[in-house]
């Protein structure tokens, strides 16, 4: 059974994101599983700066899709221009990295092409390896994917009509980039109309300076346990001395201490750091499905009963006021 598999790319003016290369290694396993084809979608306006640098990633094409109202995402533009390009090349699975922009835009896909949608995926398993496999869900691709705030994880079987889109969890995946390989560029130019396009990109604004929470290796949270705004300035200095980030609850977010691009969970962000420090954070289920998949959970609370120790590969009761300068004390001195 042939079959295609889309990457579909998050990309900022020069350079695609590092999920777009976790989505690509995702692809690469399933194209050398499957013998499939394995194909990366741009969608913007003016980007062939970034196609010639991004069109030796590995992949067999590189399908670019240009209009200028593609230059901001919006999911009436994106899913207008490949709805007829999906129904024409009729690719299996689409991938995309699991963002604030694909967790609005992949729902939305799926639901125009009445396909499945899994979201939020962290592991893959073909088995067996041989057809059928898209056809009916009696065939093996297994997806796993965490659930009830990370507690469980739940193994999901599509059915039915194909593409599946998937989203896949940041950093579940390894960054596959095969340099050797030269992929075949093709342009689209789809015909969009401005009265089918529901929303208006007035501008974007940077929020936050260096790496972004989801790209970051190291995450230092802080929840109300924090007390005050003023109190994370000293989670800064831990996160600048790690080379780090800093996170926030919902509740220290809620309450204004910081922007909500700051926030992990449910509504924030996903993060699946090396490792995550939790300061003065209860451990919510909201909280949990944010983060529970960090490599290393290190959570500092005064509560020894305090939910997110449950899921802490180490845990120090104590209160954050003395734990954290006296852990910026001994990161330092090494
Ligand atoms: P609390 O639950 O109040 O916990 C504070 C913790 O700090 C306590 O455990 C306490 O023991 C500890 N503490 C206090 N003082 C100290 C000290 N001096 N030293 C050490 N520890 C101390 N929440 C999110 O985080 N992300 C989300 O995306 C999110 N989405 C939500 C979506 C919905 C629909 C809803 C209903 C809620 C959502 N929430 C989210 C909120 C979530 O339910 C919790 O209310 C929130 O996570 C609690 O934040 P917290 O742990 O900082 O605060």
């Amino acid at each position: 059974m042939s079959c295609d598999i889309w990457v579909i790319a998050e990309h900022t003016a020069d350079n695609l994101t590092s999920g777009t290369f976790e989505a690509i290694g995702a692809g690469r396993f399933f194209s050398n599983k499957l013998n499939a084809k394995l194909s990366l979608i741009i969608l913007g306006n003016k980007i062939d700066a970034l196609i010639h640098r991004f069109s030796d990633t590995g992949v067999d094409n590189v399908y670019v899709l240009e209009n200028l109202h593609l230059s901001q995402y919006t999911s009436d533009a994106y899913i207008n221009s490949l709805e007829p390009f999906i129904k024409q090349h009729k690719p299996s699975i689409i991938l995309m990295t699991s963002t604030c922009l694909s967790r609005d835009f992949a729902p939305k896909l799926a639901s125009r092409l009445k396909t499945a949608y899994v979201p939020d995926v962290s592991g893959i398993e073909i088995n067996p390896p041989s057809p059928p496999l898209l056809k009916g869900g009696e065939g093996g691709i297994l997806f796993t994917r965490p659930i009830y705030g990370g507690r469980l994880l739940s193994t999901v079987i599509c059915k039915g009509e194909t593409p599946w889109v998937v989203t896949l969890r940041p950093r579940a995946f390894e960054k596959i980039v095969d340099t050797s390989k030269k992929a075949n560029i093709e342009k689209i130019e789809p015909t969009l109309s401005p009265s089918n396009i529901r929303t208006i990109i007035e501008g974007i604004e940077k929020t936050q300076k260096g790496l972004g929470l989801t790209d970051a290796d190291i995450v230092v949270s802080g929840g109300r346990g924090m007390k005050g705004p003023e109190n994370f300035k000293m989670l800064e200095e831990l996160a600048n001395i790690l080379g780090g980030v800093v996170g926030a609850s919902g509740a220290a977010v809620d309450a204004g201490w910081l922007p909500h691009s700051a926030q992990v969970g449910q509504t924030g962000k996903v993060v699946s750091p090396k490792l995550y420090i939790a300061c003065g954070i209860s451990g919510a289920p909201q909280h949990l499905a944010g983060m529970s998949t960090s490599k290393c959970i290190v959570a500092i609370n005064k509560d020894p009963d305090a939910p997110i120790f449950k899921v802490a590969d180490y845990g120090i009761v104590g209160d954050v006021f003395e734990v954290v300068p006296r852990l910026i004390d001994e990161v330092k001195k090494r």
